[in-house]
């Protein structure tokens, strides 16, 4: 079911949506879901070569500036893919679903910079304000020790190694917040504590999400092309490059 005609959208997000529309020559489509892969995900972006799908779990009730800003961050990951060639994951036949869910979640750790960072011209936040409170737990759960971490993060999955990739790509999304865009100092000083408390309490974890950082700063992932660099690197990383390309999508579309 498009569920668009359903929600009452702010002049602000048609307006914004109508946008990226014209832009990308796709009409944007919302869908709505249960399941979007990861426990507890709230939207999010699946890429069509024909439209721009953005999936929402309204199984939760969230403030609408919440829903609204998630809905321009999911078609925001449309405009980059469509309009400014960003590269995205083509899988071989041997890639099991497991693989294409954890190379999705590295693909959107990069990918979220650039959004994160369009989307505020447009006057949405660049997080929303469930991102905040979230942080907190994390920061508490990360001054007990890797254990209790791993458990926390174990509730989003029960596979070792997706957990080990949310738990990198919780870190990159501070990271990225606090090295890239201009933020209050209170929340500064917040996304710093909770990069420090990572670096300490993860060391099966921290190194992942260290050599990332390196790869993130070696080239300019807010273009296109630094960004199938980075990519290709970063798949490297978890040994998923026999069953992945990075392909541009202003190559080919399928
Ligand atoms: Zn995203």
């Amino acid at each position: 079911m498009n569920i668009l005609d359903y929600l009452e959208l702010s002049d602000r997000l048609k307006n914004y949506l109508l946008l990226i529309e014209k832009e990308t020559g796709l009409p944007v489509k919302i869908f709505q879901s249960q399941d979007l892969g990861i426990k507890g995900a709230r939207a999010a972006f699946n890429y069509h070569p024909d439209y721009t799908v953005v999936v929402l779990n309204t199984s939760e009730p969230r403030l609408s500036a919440d829903v609204e800003r998630s809905v321009a961050h999911e078609a925001t990951h449309g405009y980059i893919l469509h309009k400014l060639g960003f590269c995205r994951a083509v899988f071989t036949e041997e890639a099991t679903d497991d693989v294409k869910k954890k190379v999705n979640v590295l693909f959107s750790m990069v990918d979220d910079l650039t959004v994160n960072r369009i989307i505020p011209e447009h006057g949405f936040p660049p997080f929303g304000s469930e991102y905040l409170a979230m942080l907190k737990k994390e920061i508490e759960v990360a001054s007990q020790g890797e254990t209790q971490g791993e458990e926390f993060y174990s509730n989003f999955t029960s596979d070792m190694e997706f957990e080990d990739i949310i738990m990198v790509s919780r870190y990159i999304l501070a990271w990225g917040f606090l090295k890239y865009y201009p933020l209050p100092s209170g929340i500064r000083s917040t996304l710093q504590k909770f990069l420090d408390a990572y670096s300490k309490a993860y060391p099966h974890h921290y190194p992942h999400a260290r050599k990332v950082k390196e790869i993130i700063i070696k080239r300019n992932v807010f273009t296109a092309e630094g960004e199938c660099w980075a990519m290709q690197e970063i798949i490297k990383l978890w040994g998923f490059e026999g069953v992945v390309k990075t392909v541009s999508t202003k190559d080919i579309k399928f």
